[in-house]
């Protein structure tokens, strides 16, 4: 059933809420082989972004993740050129670890742009327990940066269990789970309630019937981050579900904003 709340009429009508901006903490930009993405670039996501109430997002780009010799300079570029609407992850790839040494060095230089590190495990092929993340680990720990990292249900890269191993051992990595351990819900729920630097990124969860509002009820809306791979999901199809799904408006803020303003915060006070 489509949503009735005061919040979700604001949406189907202005399409945005003057109280409720989102901050997408999932994205990604640019051209990726096996895919045609019809508004992939910069100027084009900023447009999908305006029509949805989207105030900010943190991506990292297609190139940074699958092209080493361009590293994440295109996500570098693209931020600074709209500052107010981009941030990104830097991208670690430990198949390359020269790069993510020099990527580690010249960090601080990039504190404009960069709030913390992206994993890509299951599509790097090296689990996030392996020691080629270890210095971005320690280094996010160090400065409590974000660390967004894809995690998939079963996966021996990036699931449930080798997070928890990780969780272990970094107390103040802010850890966002990319997809949130897909499919294996019930364990990403005892992640975010074991520790509480553990959030759950909701990309690709929005077509799921009644994850949100177990996320909601179980972990709690203060630990859930609003996210879509955009542009390979859209905003539209993650608002359509969030604001239809049995969560009251307070949740729908700690969702949409509220959580993500925190962690901005605390990185800005570093
Ligand atoms: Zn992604």
């Amino acid at each position: 059933m489509i949503g009735t709340s005061n919040l979700a009429r604001e949406f189907w009508e202005q399409g945005k809420s003057a109280t409720c901006p989102i901050y997408d903490m999932h994205g990604h930009m640019g051209t990726w082989g096996a895919i045609y993405f019809p508004r992939g670039e910069v100027e084009q996501m900023i447009g999908t972004m305006d029509e949805c109430g989207v105030k900010m997002l943190t991506f990292s780009h297609h190139h940074a993740l699958m092209s080493p010799d361009m590293g994440n300079r295109p996500s570098i570029e693209a931020a600074r050129r709209f500052p107010d609407r981009l941030r990104a992850y830097c991208v670690i790839n430990p198949n390359y670890p020269e790069m993510a040494a020099a990527d580690l060095a010249s960090f601080e230089q990039y504190r404009d742009v960069f709030v913390g590190f992206k994993f890509l495990s299951d599509y790097h092929r090296v689990p996030i327990t392996d020691a080629g993340y270890r210095p971005a680990l320690e280094y996010a720990d160090q400065h409590k940066l974000l660390t967004l990292m894809h995690t998939w249900g079963g996966s021996p890269y990036d699931g449930a269990a080798a997070v928890r191993t990780l969780a272990e051992r970094y107390h103040h990595v802010r850890f966002l789970l990319g997809h949130s351990c897909h499919d294996d819900w019930d364990a990403a729920v005892a992640l975010a309630r074991d520790f509480p630097n553990i959030y759950l990124e909701l990309t690709a969860i929005f077509d799921n019937r009644g994850a949100l509002e177990k996320f909601a009820a179980e972990a709690g809306s203060e630990r859930m981050l609003f996210g879509t791979d955009l542009p390979w999901f859209d905003p539209h199809q993650a608002v359509g579900a969030l604001f239809s799904a049995h969560l009251n408006d307070e949740e729908i803020h700690n969702i949409c904003h509220r959580n993500a303003e925190k962690l901005f915060g605390e990185i800005l006070a570093r």
